[in-house]
């Protein structure tokens, strides 16, 4: 995740994958419509039924269809084999309707500041963080990017307060534009399914990631996946003192399946939920960052999130988040 060059749509190099720091996108792609509110069933949380692994993996597939086709007409949108696509490409109507039919794809929305503020907090106030716990670590076997990617919305929208916007284009506390931009939730959708997402700190994606987790009865992680949580904290323990964030990914054991953009959002999942963060910049894990003191190291490239961009092997993990998300499982 190299940070190259930015381009409008949303700040991406022409192949690899996802940078940071990327603001809401603006792309002329799908026509406007009223704001569609994601319908959340409210169903109760399942937590850790003591069936078999092999039960439970069928069980996930058996409720959360994923429809390739409706995935194919989204990635297609935005990614070719030689990677992102230098402008989106519009889907046919009928392939369009298909898509969000599924629950892929969506109309772009165009909420107030005050609107995402509230859709963030109100997703989060419905999860735990044992349940986005139990979502990430159930990604690990699965390769179930859009579960791994709750636990780093959830840790900012549980902690942003109200708060008026203020003056100026973005907002200093959330990020969130102020005028109400149009947002692209494809794009967003199309991050959290090809990574584990991207901009959990952007209060939109954010709240979508978690409505879309909210949709169907939340995962619950196996004992290959509380295995595969086991190695992953026993390799990051076990890494020289002088391991960056960005060095990181290639000490990820082998037998957690993911190519290096999807070991790296893992890893800035972890700083998102403080397991990897440091003492002078512990990301939300103490208390919401405003998004103007999300400070960027002194640094020519820096190709990790905040707070995990500031983290190395000497600062160790933080017992107490590593409690807080995963304890009832370890
Ligand atoms: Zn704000």
């Amino acid at each position: 995740m190299i940070v190259m060059a930015r381009r409008r749509m949303g700040g991406f190099v022409a192949s690899g994958g996802p940078t940071h720091r990327i603001r809401g996108v603006r792309i002329e792609l799908l026509r406007r419509v009223p704001l569609p509110l994601l319908k959340s069933p409210g169903r109760p949380h399942r937590t850790n039924p003591a069936a078999q692994p092999h039960r439970q993996a069928c069980f996930r597939q058996r409720i959360f269809p994923m429809d390739k086709r409706a995935l194919k007409i989204l990635f297609d949108t935005y990614w070719s084999k030689d990677g992102w696509r230098s402008g989106a490409r519009c889907p046919a109507e009928a392939d369009f309707a298909f898509a969000k039919a599924q629950g892929v794809m969506f109309d772009p929305i165009s909420p107030t500041h005050d609107e995402s503020i509230e859709r963030a907090r109100a997703a989060a106030a419905r999860l735990t963080p044992q349940a986005v716990g139990d979502a990430f670590v159930a990604s690990l076997s699965t390769r179930r990017l859009d579960w791994r990617s709750a636990l780093g919305s959830y840790c900012m929208a549980r902690r942003v307060p109200t708060h008026p916007a203020t003056d100026g284009v973005i907002c200093n506390v959330c990020g969130l534009y102020t005028s109400g931009e149009e947002e692209d939730l494809n794009v967003y959708n199309f991050e959290r399914l090809k990574w584990g997402g991207v901009r959990h700190a952007y209060p939109v994606y954010a709240a979508l990631d978690l409505e879309l987790l909210l949709r169907e009865p939340l995962p619950s992680p196996t004992s290959e996946d509380v295995a595969l949580l086991r190695k992953i904290l026993a390799a990051i323990d076990s890494a020289p003192a002088g391991t960056t964030s960005a060095m990181l990914h290639r000490k990820l054991p082998a037998s957690l399946k993911a190519n290096k953009a999807e070991r790296d959002a893992l890893i800035g999942m972890l700083g998102h939920c403080g397991a990897l963060s440091t003492a002078a910049h512990p990301g939300h894990r103490a208390g919401f960052v405003r998004y103007v003191d999300r400070a960027t190291p002194p640094r020519h490239f820096v190709d990790m999130p905040y707070p995990v961009s500031w983290w190395k092997r000497s600062d160790g993990i933080e017992p107490s988040s590593v409690q807080e998300f995963f304890g009832h499982l370890l």
